[in-house]
């Protein structure tokens, strides 16, 4: 049977098991299964033992022990953690060992949480697909010859095959939701700035998110509810209350009002459409009032997308120059070559095409052409949302054109990879939250995720409309 953070907690409560047990099993469990996926590249036995041992003395003492006790769980490995080698899927920071943490993992063990170990991810998370980790692919729990998704594929998998209860991704262009649908999980993307960016390794700044996979609705939410919220760390991390997610969570959905956008239903694989054409029914008989909206813009997100995030990641990835972090290439008589032998050796093939794309983009003659146009075409993106929400309280979509793909299937090809993205890309340029839930598995077994999208900072409302979906799905 597969943990819950509620399980967990009663587990612990009633002194049916101790964290320290349950940190132990959890720890022998996911360092078992981790050939058949590759979805942890480190382990971290004694950080989660310490945690463990800090959740079973407070309950010892008769405290809280806060609302992610004793609960094993994964991080992404793009998102810093003190002492523990962070490694962003690069060969540049294969050995990288982080002076502090990231605010979110922080967080997450003040809450109680167990940190068990790093999950594998594409490069600086640049991928859809998780091939592009300089450590190996990872392979999907549901079938092992197809893709978990990417970027957080690792984490994604992680969850789906139970070694961990909940864990953090990141997602810039859809990589947690993706993934989330790939294998069968909830992932979440909220709302840009509801968490800290502090210690997530910078993919593209304006559109890095910090956020939760997990098997449920509820425990997604809790974690949410951990992780958001203001830092002084992180100058764009919102100053909005927190609400407590969870309680919200009361499965009546009647009267709200949902939007399809008929430019994501177009070109969808039948089996998809379908799976989201009765997932839409079950949101009617729950009561709610669906009706067909359009999102113009719909058909440039692409290319707006894939302008802005390589301009950011190719300023951002300027810091890794063998200079200032670990990799440094042994062979080079001058400083320039070392700059170039250095970067040419420690990035893989996927982080040189975006530094290029990007610099060309920002480059003199080339700025206003390329990057101000797509500034300017996101903001179109962001007004379609708006425009959409005086009408709606919440847009339902498909989060990917197909189910999870085999491996190797679109490596030689990045504009077919850069194609998938076309469905999550638009909530991120928007900054807006948006979700994946499972929707159902087509004929051949293959998990098929919903997204849902609100209003900033409307996360509550995403949540109950995922969480009523799920209850009803499962009766
Ligand atoms: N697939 C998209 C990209 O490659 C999204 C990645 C992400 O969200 N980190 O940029």
């Amino acid at each position: 049977m597969f943990l819950t953070v509620d399980s967990v907690r009663e587990a612990l409560l009633s002194r049916q098991s101790s964290a320290s047990e349950l940190a132990t099993e959890a720890l022998r469990f996911a360092e078992a299964e981790n050939p058949r996926t590759n979805a942890y590249l480190h382990f971290s036995p004694e950080r989660a033992l310490a945690a463990a041992k800090r959740v079973d003395e407070q309950i010892a003492r008769g405290e809280d022990p806060g609302p992610l006790a004793g609960v094993p769980l994964a991080v992404k490995d793009v998102i810093l953690t003190k002492g523990l080698k962070t490694t962003c899927g690069s060969r540049l920071l294969a050995d990288y060992v982080p002076p502090y943490d990231a605010t979110a993992v922080v967080r997450l063990e003040w809450a109680g949480g167990v940190l068990i170990g790093k999950t594998n991810c594409d490069e600086f998370a640049m991928g859809s697909s998780n091939e592009n980790s300089a450590f190996g692919p990872v392979r999907n729990p549901v079938d092992p010859s197809r893709v978990p998704g990417g970027t957080s594929g690792g984490s994604a998998a992680a969850v789906a095959q139970g070694t961990a209860v909940v864990a953090l991704g990141s997602d810039t262009g859809g990589s947690i939701r993706q993934p989330a649908s790939f294998c069968g999980v909830v992932g979440v993307c909220p709302t840009y700035g509801r968490v800290s960016r502090y210690g997530l390794t910078a993919h593209a700044s304006s559109l890095d998110h910090i956020g939760p996979l997990a098997r449920t609705v509820k425990d997604a939410a809790t974690l949410l509810a951990v992780i958001a919220g203001r830092d002084a760390c992180d100058s764009t991390s919102a100053d909005a209350p927190v609400p407590d997610y969870p309680v919200h969570l009361d499965g009546n959905v009647k009267g709200l009002k949902l939007g399809l956008p008929r430019e994501y239903l177009k070109d969808l694989t039948s089996e998809t459409g379908d799976l989201i054409a009765s997932g839409v029914e079950v949101l009617q008989r729950l009561g709610c009032e669906v009706r067909e909206i359009s999102l113009p813009a719909t058909d440039y997100a692409i290319a707006c997308y894939y302008i802005i995030s390589t301009a950011e990641a190719s300023s951002n990835l300027a810091r890794f120059d063998g200079v200032r972090y670990t990799f440094r290439s042994g062979s080079s008589d001058t400083l320039s070559e070392m700059y170039r032998n250095t970067r040419g050796e420690g990035f893989g093939a996927e982080c040189k095409r975006r530094i290029m794309l990007g610099t060309y983009v920002l480059s003199h003659g080339y700025y206003d052409a390329y990057y101000v146009k797509a500034q300017k075409v996101r903001s179109l993106i962001a007004r379609d949302f708006a425009n959409a929400f005086q009408e709606v309280d919440a847009i339902v979509a498909p989060v990917s054109p197909f189910p999870a793909f085999k491996l190797g299937e679109k490596v030689d090809d990045p504009i077919a990879m850069y194609l998938s993205d076309i469905y999550t890309i638009t909530g991120s340029l928007a900054g807006i939250p948006c979700m994946s839930v499972p929707c159902g598995s087509t004929a051949g077994g293959l998990p098929v995720g919903m997204q849902i999208l609100t209003r900033h900072f409307d996360e509550t409302t995403m949540f109950r409309l995922a969480d009523a979906f799920e209850k009803a799905q499962r009766s």
